[in-house]
């Protein structure tokens, strides 16, 4: 199938309320301006050096998303341009971004990271991190970052239920920091769940962003 074929066939399947993140590491600046021509103005990478590379051969009006992990000592290459950083995970990573947001004259949307699979190698807080980063008055004195919700990574399985579970359990937290933390500010609106084989599964638990790769350019060359 041609790119434009997968592309709106994603398309067809998402409804209005999700976006749609094309994840395009690994893929050529050429590839990804085809998307691009396409009307795709907003894609996600997940290490920085591609992300600044990519950002500096492609069109200026392209959202990107860092979808990665992100050490603080880079957190300087990204600051000026990007979107939102889907993959907060701590208290130092966000105090990073806010000072380097700050010297940029940016405020940054961020997402805070769920541990929600199994796997011990999957990167993201518990819940009880997260309310205690909330709590801190570090976090409290941020001028330049923007909540904007959470994300999580499911599981890599066949097995459906099981990530359906995660991804529930994720909406759950969701819920509860909301209420806690974010019930005056309609900016915490955010769950990026779903990437290219359980993206349907992630919508029908309550994703509102879904970050999806493969299954629009093909199968990567490598991880
Ligand atoms: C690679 C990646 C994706 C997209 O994965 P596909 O299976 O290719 O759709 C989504 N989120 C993150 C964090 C990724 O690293």
């Amino acid at each position: 199938m041609l790119l434009a074929d997968k592309l709106n066939h994603i398309r067809k399947t998402i409804p209005g309320h999700v976006s749609l993140v094309v994840i395009s590491k690994t893929q050529s600046p050429s590839v990804i301006l085809e998307a691009y021509r396409l009307g795709q103005k907003v894609f996600g990478e997940n290490k920085v050096q591609e992300l600044v590379a990519k950002f500096e051969q492609l069109p200026k009006d392209i959202e990107w998303h860092l979808v990665g992990h992100l050490q603080s000592n880079k957190t300087k290459y990204i600051a000026p341009f990007v979107h939102m950083i889907h993959s907060v995970d701590s208290l130092k990573i966000l105090k990073a971004i806010n000072r380097e947001a700050e010297k940029n004259k940016r405020v940054i949307s961020c997402l805070l990271q769920i541990h929600i699979a199994e796997e011990e190698t999957k990167f993201g807080m518990t819940e009880q991190e997260c309310r205690s980063l909330l709590e801190s008055g570090d976090y409290e004195a941020m001028q330049n970052v923007s909540i904007a919700g959470l994300m999580g990574m499911a599981t890599f399985t066949d097995d459906m239920e099981k990530v359906r579970r995660e991804f529930r359990s994720l909406k759950v937290t969701f819920d509860s920091l909301k209420s806690d933390y974010f019930k005056e500010d309609p900016g915490f609106r955010h769950i990026s769940m779903g990437m290219s084989d359980d993206y349907l599964t992630g919508i029908a638990e309550g994703s509102t962003m879904v970050r999806i790769g493969s299954a629009i350019f093909g199968e990567r060359m490598k991880a």
